[in-house]
């Protein structure tokens, strides 16, 4: 039997991927991105262009997006309204517990529903189908879709309440960030003392300090300066900066979220939103005086 028809807005570094192993799982993909260059592979590979996120939502009733930032996540949901075929709008976005609050309610005057699906695990993981997808909503809506977003990787049911998922992934990115910050303190203190830094990320990893940057960031991205893992600066900079909102409307001081956030605007100022977030290296680094990288 046919899969399903769906729509996939926003075609960047991580929906790219990922609406490349729907099309490899077999689904018919209509795509919209503001940028021609991110749909040229994809509809090398069968799916149909769109020439607005309005025309996706005539195409399908399932529209997926992954896009960059809360405000172009709400114009998009409000643009597909437009759409004649929508029933679900699945926000794959990092898009904030507020925000993705608000696009349930403006949808569901339309009566499209809105699934709330960030994703992590970085661009590895989207092309891997290995991402943590977690979701809130209304739980027969996962139902009807667990199958494509089982392509991305494992599902992770947190509750209905629209925005829940944002939140547990704001967590996860600030977690993730502040692993980054504070292993380049400690890196850049031991090179800086002499120690190879290959070798540090082996003995933390064999030990109680391992996270994700010894695991992965600094081996892959840093020590060999190629400063490419994938997720930008500014959009890691958007994801705590709404996490430490959060926070502090529910009432949750954050005494190293901040510091984490100041360290990470450093180096937004410094390298530009643009830069790869490994690059939170680079201040301490400056500071300092040495460079994290083999002898
Ligand atoms: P990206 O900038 O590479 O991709 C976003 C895409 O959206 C781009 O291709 C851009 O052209 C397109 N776009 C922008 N405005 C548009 C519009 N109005 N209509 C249609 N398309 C539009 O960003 P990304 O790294 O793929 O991140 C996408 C989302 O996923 C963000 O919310 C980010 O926080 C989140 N995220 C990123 C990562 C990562 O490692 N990169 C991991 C997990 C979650």
């Amino acid at each position: 039997m046919a899969k399903e028809h769906l729509g996939f807005i926003g075609v960047g570094r991580m929906g790219g991927p990922m609406a490349r192993r729907l099309i490899e799982a077999g689904y018919q993909l209509t795509i919209y991105d503001t940028n021609e260059a991110a749909m040229a592979p994809l509809c090398a590979l069968g799916a149909s262009r769109a020439a607005s996120a309005a025309q996706v939502a005539s195409a399908a009733e399932a529209v997926f997006a992954s896009l960059p930032t809360p405000e172009i996540v709400a114009a998009v949901a409000e643009a597909v309204t437009g759409g004649n075929r929508i029933k679900t709008f699945v926000d794959l976005s990092t898009t904030g517990p507020r925000m993705s609050a608000a696009i349930a309610v403006r949808l569901g005057e339309h009566r499209i529903v809105t699934l709330d699906c960030p994703v992590s695990g970085g661009v590895a993981g989207a092309e891997k189908g290995t991402l943590a997808v977690m979701v809130s909503g209304p739980r027969e809506t996962l139902d009807a879709l667990r199958a494509p977003l089982e392509v991305f990787g494992k599902v992770f049911y947190v509750g209905d309440r629209p925005g829940l998922a944002q939140t547990m992934k704001l967590v996860n990115n600030l977690l993730s960030v502040a692993a980054l910050a504070i292993t380049s303190e400690g890196i850049v203190m031991g090179v800086k003392a002499g120690l190879d830094p290959l070798l540090m990320t082996e003995v933390i990893n064999a030990g109680s300090g391992r996270n994700s940057a010894t695991q992965d960031k600094f081996p892959k991205a840093i020590i060999p300066r190629r400063f490419n893992s994938g997720f930008a600066t500014g959009l890691a900079y958007k994801d705590v900066k709404l996490c430490l909102e959060e926070a502090e409307a529910l009432g949750v001081p954050m005494v190293v979220g901040n510091a984490v956030r100041q360290l990470l605007g450093i180096a937004k100022a410094m390298h530009g939103g643009d830069s790869d977030f490994t690059s939170i290296v680079r201040p301490v680094e400056a500071w300092a005086g040495v460079e994290v990288k083999r002898k």
